[in-house]
């Protein structure tokens, strides 16, 4: 059963990435037209189209597939999916366009950057061009019975939208407002990190005011959160600072943001099997000390 949760007309399904349970999601918003919210990488084609099939949704109807970002956990299984929805298009910043169209860019990279976890991901199809939409800030796209209003939320990545479904007041966070997990939250931070960028789509978003967040990672959370992430980020780029000043490790980094968020020390606990969140919140610490040392050390 790969639908782990519903909201009104909204299904969370977890895509089981190397078995891993609650580390990467997507969202079904059904409509008159259909939409996906991130798809996932190729390797949760199965579980996507299982939750179609189980929701009883006809393939032809499926008319969207919006990506946050197109990072391989968010977006790297649009090219894939496509061929199984053929009136399907997808949403994306128009920075990310041309590495859905041609994705080896961004396949090296991954596999630079996330080694095995690209694997579990697997490689990405490219998008036929004719089948990728740019959206702009505050565009809306109409799914027929209810409308998503596009948010641009550079930080975590400077091709990240957040997508808000009106009616429901549910905002589609990706990765720009953090992992959010059993009630705690931390932020994402991977290379290059725009702190400053971070923080004021974060701003937007809470002037979206929305009752619930749907997580990537994982599932669905109150809006409040959206402030505590705000803190956290500041809080977090506060300690990087100080352990780039004395020079220290990312390893020190980890050890100092536990001694005063213990939420960190939580989580990374309670996902120390998991190949795919570990990895995410390693290339956070990564992405703090290198967010400092650009913005001119501690
Ligand atoms: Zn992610």
């Amino acid at each position: 059963m790969p639908v782990v949760n519903e909201l009104d007309n909204i299904y969370c399904i977890d895509t089981l990435l190397n078995n891993e349970k609650n580390a990467v999601c997507s969202y079904i918003v059904e409509s008159e037209k259909v939409c996906i919210v991130d798809c996932g990488p190729t390797a949760a084609e199965r579980e996507i189209l299982s939750a179609i099939e189980e929701l009883g949704i006809r393939r032809n109807d499926v008319k969207f597939i919006a990506v946050t970002h197109i990072h391989l956990d968010h977006g790297g299984g649009a090219g894939r999916l496509l061929k199984h929805f053929p009136n399907a298009r997808v949403l994306v910043h128009p920075k990310g366009v041309e590495h859905l169209i041609n994705p080896s860019k961004l396949w090296k990279s991954a596999k630079s950057v996330l080694g095995e976890v690209a694997d579990i991901y697997q490689l990405p199809e490219p998008c036929e061009k004719s089948r990728v939409v740019v959206v702009d800030d505050n565009q809306t796209v109409d799914l027929g019975d209810c409308l998503i209003k596009v948010v641009h939320t550079p930080g975590h990545a400077p091709h990240h939208v957040s997508f808000y479904l009106v009616e429901s007041d549910v905002l589609f966070t990706g990765d720009s407002a953090g992992m959010y997990h059993e009630g705690m939250i931390v932020p994402t931070t991977p290379p290059p990190f725009d702190f400053k960028k971070s923080l004021e789509s974060i701003e937007k978003m809470v002037k979206l005011n929305p009752k619930t967040i749907a997580f990537t990672h994982f599932g669905f959370g109150e809006g409040k959160e959206l402030h505590k992430v705000y803190r956290k980020t500041v809080d977090w780029v506060e300690i990087a600072k100080s352990v780039v000043e004395e020079d220290g490790s990312v390893e020190d980094l980890r050890d100092r943001i536990i001694e005063q968020d213990a939420e960190f020390g939580e989580l990374l606990k309670l996902f120390r099997n998991s190949k795919i969140v570990g990895m995410s919140y390693m290339l956070g610490l990564w992405g703090l000390m290198d967010c400092v040392k650009r913005m001119g050390g501690g």
